[in-house]
């Protein structure tokens, strides 16, 4: 009777320890830290098997704004936009116009300028920035943010920990800011590297611009969903 107990007990210990993980559908950095009050997170990929992904834009609000707005609309795509705070309040129309159309937004500084010589308190105050001229232009509170320029050291994770952000990067790196005489090289490597809970990285670049409708139908191709960034870390799309 007890061996029976005891091999009950095994299996519920195993439940909870390999059924917890299971579902826990974000891939971090190694390991979960807390910095400030806060566990900080950072997601670079949704792990799932469906063929599903985000497509997420760095450096909104910017004038190539309208045209990926456009197709995004003409596909029924959603994606989410990486906010610079300077450039919002420099576009600020073009910002509301993402939100009217159903996009997410992330928090993406107001500067655009982390380096090494940055104070954690300089750094606290940027976020907060970018994320009150979003707040003030569209009653939103960004729900993810991407360090300028991919810069991640543990003084941001610091300041992510204290402002209340999971630091979302990213697993398919199309390099298309680098390459705007080379959309060939940017389709590639959109497709080379491309796996299930990818999220992608954009810019809003006239070279994307151009090239966004050929990639939308390069995805839905190869059979791929695009998704918001909430839906693909939460699960919650349709299967
Ligand atoms: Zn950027």
């Amino acid at each position: 009777m007890r061996l029976q107990f005891a091999f009950l007990g095994l299996i519920a210990l195993w439940i909870i320890v390999f059924g917890s993980n299971r579902a826990f559908t974000f891939e971090f950095d190694g390991k979960t830290e807390v910095y400030g009050l806060n566990q900080v997170r950072v997601i670079t990929r949704a792990q799932v098997e469906d063929k599903v992904v985000a497509l997420t834009f760095d450096d909104a609000p910017a004038p190539a704004l309208p045209e990926i707005l456009e197709v995004l609309n003409k596909r029924e795509v959603k994606a989410t936009f990486f906010i610079i705070g300077a450039q919002a309040q420099r576009y600020p129309e073009l910002l509301k116009e993402i939100v009217l159309q159903g996009h997410e937004l992330g928090n993406h500084s107001f500067s655009h300028n982390f380096d090494d010589s940055q104070k954690l308190e300089a750094m606290i105050q940027d976020i907060k920035k970018c994320e009150q001229v979003i707040f003030d232009l569209t009653g939103r509170i960004p729900l993810y943010f991407r360090p300028p320029g991919g810069f991640l050291n543990d003084r941001v994770k610091e300041a992510c920990g204290r402002t209340g952000y999971s630091i979302l990067m990213w697993s398919l790196d199309t390099r298309d800011w680098a390459l705007s005489d080379c959309k060939e090289q940017i389709m590639e490597n959109l497709l080379a590297g491309l796996s299930p809970g990818d999220i992608i990285l954009l810019h809003v670049v006239p070279q994307t611009a151009s090239l966004l409708d050929e990639m939308i139908a390069a995805l839905t191709e190869e059979g791929y969903r695009i998704l918001p960034l909430s839906c693909l870390l939460s699960g919650a799309y349709g299967r």
